[in-house]
């Protein structure tokens, strides 16, 4: 016997849940099925967690900065790791139940436990049950990938959902991979006390963003003690006297590190190997994502694919996006697309590093004529009276049309800093546009009228 419903949703990640919301205001059936934890990656082992342990590991770093803000040293700071877990895992709980809670009331929504997989283009089977319907939103995200780096099977090694359980700190952390969530933890660990090296294939720190970028995020890890192996090709792994060792080919240092423990933290593989596509019609490309197009429709009508799973997008805030674009197109006769939005992210080190639109290396890449203007922190008020004067403002703009092309903030409130950039370049806004508009002092933002007053031809 199957059940029938207008829409499934696969996965409660960050589309699903407020999918569900929004097809059951609308009148819709609908059943959201979920493996594991209400709330996917970002509540569960993603931003909450992070942010949460970052929060932490702040904290830890301005008491032993106390005798640089004319305060009677702390003293030795011991971390006792399972309180700070018990913090994080308080914040984190909170948000899932309190999402479980919310959908649990919705109307004419039936939540299912365990994983789905196509029985056909128009059903799932979950467990026993057969679920039918016309629409299927598959919102499945993705988890840590486990490359095949030699000697990985004889390595016990942590990933960025395993290394949130630990309650005992490292001694001595090696984090292989130095995207953003490797530098999050990197950072982060070190802060609460443990020794860090972090071993990065590329030559430098964030390949894909300008070299003052990349710059400023070295300077800062490098200050606060983190060893960078750097240009480490050929990593492979092996278990020595019960410790994990990287072996690297470093062309200058090509010593082993040793650590206490080892987390890989190497990319993400999308969920979408046991959902038995090809029985709904649909092939997943090279890398695991579902094809869809500028409406996140699969090549099977009636099959969305939204958030991580679907290759357009690695974020909270991208998967949300793409649960609005659906809705918008379905109930609101408002044709939104993927290609509508802005490309923005944030790293969480601290300073964070936020940026907007196109990088100094793209303008000059594409041969746009552009003007830059650019701002260290220290001569940000805001960030040098809070002591924090790491890192830079960076703007972007076209030389012909005055409109704003790109932003890049390394510094401390960059994070929110850089929203007043998003929205106007979201408006089709230009530089005088920036410049005229009244910031509160004292404040990071407050700067960035003024960026966009010095602004200077961009150097071929
Ligand atoms: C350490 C870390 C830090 C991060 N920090 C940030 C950050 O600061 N900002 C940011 O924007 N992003 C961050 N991200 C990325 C962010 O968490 C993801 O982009 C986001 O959670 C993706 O959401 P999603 O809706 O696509 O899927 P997910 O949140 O991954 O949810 C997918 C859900 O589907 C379920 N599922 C999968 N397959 C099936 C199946 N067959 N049947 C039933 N259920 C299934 C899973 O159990 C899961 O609950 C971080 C990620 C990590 C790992």
């Amino acid at each position: 016997m199957s059940q029938n419903f207008d829409a499934l949703i696969v996965g409660a990640g960050q589309a699903g849940p407020p999918l569900a919301g929004r097809l059951t205001a609308a009148g819709w059936s609908v059943a959201l099925i979920e493996r594991k934890d209400y709330g996917g990656t970002c509540v569960n082992t993603g931003c909450t967690p992070t942010k949460a342990l970052v929060a932490s590991a702040k904290a830890a770093h301005t008491m032993r900065q106390a005798a640089a803000y004319g305060l009677p040293p702390a003293g030795e700071l011991r971390v006792d790791l399972a309180l700070v877990k018990a913090r994080k895992d308080a914040i984190v709980a909170a948000s899932r139940t309190s999402l479980e809670a919310w959908l649990q009331q919705l109307p004419s929504c039936t939540l299912f436990r365990g994983t789905a997989r196509f029985a056909s283009p128009t059903a799932v089977q979950v467990g026993e049950e057969l679920l039918e319907a016309r629409h299927i939103f598959l919102n499945v995200g993705a988890r840590p990938a486990s490359p095949a780096l030699p000697g990985i099977g004889q390595v016990p090694y942590l990933t960025s959902s395993t290394l949130l359980a630990l309650e005992e700190l490292p001694t001595h952390l090696l984090v292989v991979g130095a995207g953003a969530v490797g530098l999050e933890f990197a950072q982060l660990f070190r802060r609460l006390g443990a020794q860090v090296t972090l071993v990065e294939r590329n030559p430098r720190l964030l390949p894909h963003e300008d070299a003052d970028v990349a710059a400023a995020v070295t300077d800062i890890l490098a200050g606060e003690g983190i060893a960078l192996r750097l240009g480490a090709e050929c990593i492979g792994l092996a278990q020595e006297n019960g410790q994990p060792v990287v072996h690297v080919s470093c062309a200058h240092d090509p010593a082993p590190s040793r650590g206490s423990h080892l987390l890989l933290a190497l990319g993400r593989q999308p969920n979408t190997d046991d959902l038995a596509l090809e029985k709904a019609g649909l092939q997943a490309d090279a890398h695991g994502y579902i094809p869809v197009n500028d409406q996140l429709q699969t090549a099977t009508p009636g099959i969305w694919a939204l958030g991580d799973c679907n290759g357009r997008g690695a974020f909270t805030h991208t998967s949300y996006n793409d649960f609005e674009i659906v809705t918008a197109n379905l109930l609101d006769h408002d044709p939104r697309r993927v290609s509508d939005r802005l490309p923005v992210s944030a790293i969480y080190l601290d300073p964070p590093f936020a940026k907007v639109g196109l990088t100094e290396t793209e303008v000059r890449a594409a041969g746009i004529p552009a003007l830059i203007g650019k701002r260290p922190m220290t001569e940000v008020g805001r960030a040098v009276e809070k002591g924090e004067t790491q890192g830079f403002i960076k703007v972007l703009v076209h030389a012909e049309t005055d409109q704003i092309l790109g932003a890049s903030i390394v510094g401390v409130g960059g994070d929110e800093a850089i929203h007043c950039i998003i929205t106007a370049m979201y408006a089709h806004q230009t530089a005088a546009f920036m410049r005229r508009n009244v910031f509160i002092h004292p404040t990071v933002s407050e700067l960035i009228p003024t960026v966009f007053g010095e602004l200077k031809p961009l150097a071929s």
